[in-house]
């Protein structure tokens, strides 16, 4: 089709959706702003300025190429647009690894707080004496949940809250001139930003094989830990989540930690896990040095998105002079950023971002936990373990469960009993789509094949699990009767079906016009 006919199609097609017949009931197809202008109906229409010589000469350009649309179009494109992503909000939300609990509406209200909402990162620190107080309170709420008695609130997401973490294990090691320690331990079910991390702090990253059973094994650790050296000389620090990525606690985590330690390494623990375990164990107990808070998950504040992360780290007492800059300190009832040049934080990396990191999250964050009360807290781990097991437990005849046991806060199956049929993980998860559920996480962890990582968290009601188990049982009993075409088709009712995820990942096509 030529560029021409293509527009006058899309012209076409903007003029019935502009008569009401644009989409499939309520379910608006929507087309790019460019497609909707009408050059006709310029979007505003100021007139000519008269008698002023331009003092810059006449703009090279007459125009910058912005969609020539009314506000009311620019508006309901942007609110169609919006009814696209699913969210929290919008239901249940199983994707394992990912912890999308519920986010009160207290938080926003605390957070929209004018004194809160209002203030400026460079406004005088006797002026926001409040919101001090509140990151030294969040602060101490993270120290007394972890055991890690040092908090830099500054990093923007749990990744970056990894990079923090593990730079800072990479200046306590240059301190103590150990920089010769250039391994870092990480398991094969690991979450990719770990491995990610450590390469990017110059890192050679060492494999510790996960067993059977789906959990590290002493023997597995020794093996990668005695690897380079007899005894461990080369290893900087291991990066490990517990419970780990197939939803299970490390049992063998206290020995590990103690012969790590002994080789001189420290325990980075990626906490994005942190709901199954909070207000019940503290990290520090089991060996951990240091620890990022995904607050987007375990505290409740909302994902990406709907605003940003947020990911502090929390370290032992060692570690804590060579943390990130500002923390919050505070003497004499007064409260104050702490940097580098001042005395006590000579030893700090340095700074990582600008300011002092989500100020809006780590208001949402304490809200949370204060409305939770330690009591509460430990009931959210408590009911998120029970809702994943729930879910195991109804669900483990009609899905393989590739380890035995019970899981924590999420529980892992895979597509084996479906496969034979042609039925595959993916096939699965866009049923669900089809069928108004967002799927889980499929494919990930790596370790196993055709992986469903499902975590209903704490949030959802019984009748709410339920209902996805009937789903869950339906898409497996069609599938042992052999009645498997549809599963291919699905998802029918979406905006777009089935994309070609790898063709757009390799060959995107950004441009609206060739
Ligand atoms: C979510 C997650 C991360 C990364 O956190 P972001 O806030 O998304 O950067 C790291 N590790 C694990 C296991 C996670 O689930």
């Amino acid at each position: 089709m030529s560029a021409e006919a293509k527009v006058e199609e899309l012209t076409m097609r903007t003029m019935n959706e502009a008569a009401g017949e644009g989409g499939r009931g309520l379910n608006y197809e929507e087309n790019l702003l460019w497609e909707k202008e009408r050059s006709d109906h310029p979007g505003v229409d100021l007139p000519e300025p008269e008698g002023m010589a331009l003092r810059t000469g006449r703009p090279a350009r007459e125009t910058i190429g912005l969609p020539q649309v009314s506000e009311p179009q620019v508006v309901r494109h942007f609110v169609r647009l919006s009814t696209w992503n699913y969210s929290i909000d919008h239901g249940f939300f199983p994707l394992g690894s990912c912890t999308m609990k519920h986010n009160p509406r207290l938080n926003e209200k605390m957070a929209r707080l004018p004194g809160f909402a209002h203030i400026h990162p460079l406004q005088p620190e006797n002026t926001v004496q409040g919101a001090l107080k509140l990151m030294y309170e969040l602060q101490h709420w993270l120290a007394e949940l972890t055991g890690l008695p040092g908090v830099c609130l500054s990093p923007a997401a749990g990744a970056h809250g990894e990079l923090a973490g593990m730079m800072t294990i990479r200046r306590a090691h240059e301190a103590k001139g150990n920089g010769h320690k250039k391994v870092v331990l990480v398991p094969d079910s690991a979450h990719g930003t770990n491995p990610a991390t450590a390469a990017i702090c110059g890192y050679t990253i060492r494999t510790i094989k996960t067993s059977e059973t789906g959990r590290l094994t002493l023997e597995a650790f020794k093996e990668a830990l005695y690897a380079g050296q007899d005894d461990g000389g080369d290893v900087a620090g291991m990066m490990v989540t517990n419970p780990n990525t197939c939803g299970l606690f490390e049992r063998e985590i206290i020995p590990i930690a103690d012969l790590l330690h002994e080789a001189g390494g420290y325990f980075y623990c990626d906490g994005a896990n942190f709901n199954a375990l909070v207000g019940k164990i503290r990290p520090g107990a089991f060996g951990v040095d240091v620890m990022h808070i995904n607050l987007h998950k375990t505290f409740s504040t909302p994902h990406g998105g709907g605003g940003p992360g947020s990911g502090p780290i929390c370290v032992t007492e060692e570690l804590a002079p060579y943390l990130p800059v500002p923390t919050i300190t505070c003497e004499n009832d007064t409260y104050r950023l702490q940097y580098e040049d001042e005395a006590g934080r000579p030893e700090s990396l340095g700074r990582l971002r600008g300011f002092v990191g989500q100020f809006g999250m780590h208001v949402r964050a304490l809200s949370y936990m204060m409305s939770h009360g330690a009591d509460g807290l430990k009931q959210v781990a408590e009911d998120a373990v029970l809702n994943a097991n729930y879910i195991l437990s109804q669900l483990k005849d009609d899905y393989h469960v590739p380890y035995e046991g019970p899981c924590m806060h999420e529980c892992l199956l895979t597509d084996k009993m479906q496969k034979d049929q042609g039925v595959t993980t993916l096939d699965i998860a866009k049923t669900l789509c089809e069928r108004g559920y967002h799927p889980m996480t499929v494919y990930f962890p790596l370790v196993v094949n055709g992986a469903m990582l499902i975590e209903p968290t704490e949030t959802e009601s019984k009748d709410a699990i339920d209902r996805f188990i009937t789903v869950m049982k339906e898409i497996a009993a069609d599938t042992a009767a052999g009645d498997t075409d549809k599963f291919h088709a699905y998802p029918e009712s979406t905006p777009r079906r089935r994309l070609d995820e790898v063709l757009a990942a390799r060959q995107p096509v950004l441009n609206w016009k060739e």
